[in-house]
């Protein structure tokens, strides 16, 4: 059978899982690559690049960096990596986070005939997202994401696979975090009517990563083959 390329947004508040739902997704789905923002940003950052530098001031506030800065950004690596490109299949977490984004990104990947043709929200409710951030480590390098409670690594503090020590994002920090999915909500309806209107948005509900997950590979596995 052959399987048509799909192209995923998802869309999630800060600590929905967007992470460790994607590592999931890609052992399941040898087709699928991902690319998230925050991780390219936080790489950046470490190796102080320029658009690391910018991006310190924005994140450590719990702001978005300005859309055509992030479009830029965004499309500068679906190149790198070859992605523009109709039969590529891939994930995109954490972007676009704004309409301006959604639009930006439609007119950079219009001319490559490889527009979105699925986006999945996970709808996780806010008090579960809380509880979660306080449990959430790190490891930057890869964007491997721990949780002491549902996913804790196997030695404590250190990264399953490097072994590296494990970190607390300064945007987890209780007051920043609040700034960050207070903005995520205001910006989620515009985007989720965007999508809507092209009858490619669908939502996957659960308060846990083992509960969404199995809904979230249905739905991709769906897309597939339609
Ligand atoms: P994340 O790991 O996706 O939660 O992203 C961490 C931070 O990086 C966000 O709080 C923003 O400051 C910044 N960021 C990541 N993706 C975007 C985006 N698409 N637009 C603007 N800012 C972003």
């Amino acid at each position: 059978m052959s399987l048509k390329p799909i192209r995923i947004v998802l869309l999630g508040a800060p600590g929905s899982g967007k992470g460790t739902l994607t590592t999931r997704l890609l052992k399941n789905v040898s087709q699928l690559n991902s690319l998230s923002t925050g991780d390219i940003l936080r790489r950046e950052m470490q190796q102080n690049s320029e658009i690391g530098i910018t991006a310190k001031n924005y994140i450590k506030n719990g702001q978005l960096l300005p859309d055509h800065l992030m479009a830029q950004l965004l499309n500068n690596e679906l190149s790198k990596l070859g992605w523009l490109s109709n039969e590529s299949s891939w994930l995109l977490d954490g972007f676009p986070r704004t309409i301006g984004q959604a639009e930006e990104l439609d007119k950079n990947l219009d001319p490559f005939n490889c527009n979105v043709n699925s986006v999945v929200e996970l709808d996780v409710p806010p008090e579960v997202i809380l509880e979660r951030i306080e449990n959430r480590w790190v490891h930057i390098p890869s964007g491997r994401v721990y949780n002491l409670q549902y996913n804790p690594p196997k030695v404590p503090g250190k990264d399953d696979i490097t072994g590296e020590p494990l970190s607390k994002r300064d945007d987890d920090k209780p007051e920043i975090f609040k700034l960050r999915l207070d903005s995520y909500f205001k910006e989620l309806e515009p985007l989720k009517e965007y999508y809507y209107k092209k009858n490619i948005l669908r939502t996957v509900s659960g308060e846990t990563s083992d509960i969404v997950f199995p809904k979230l590979l249905d739905l991709v596995l769906q897309e597939f083959k339609k």
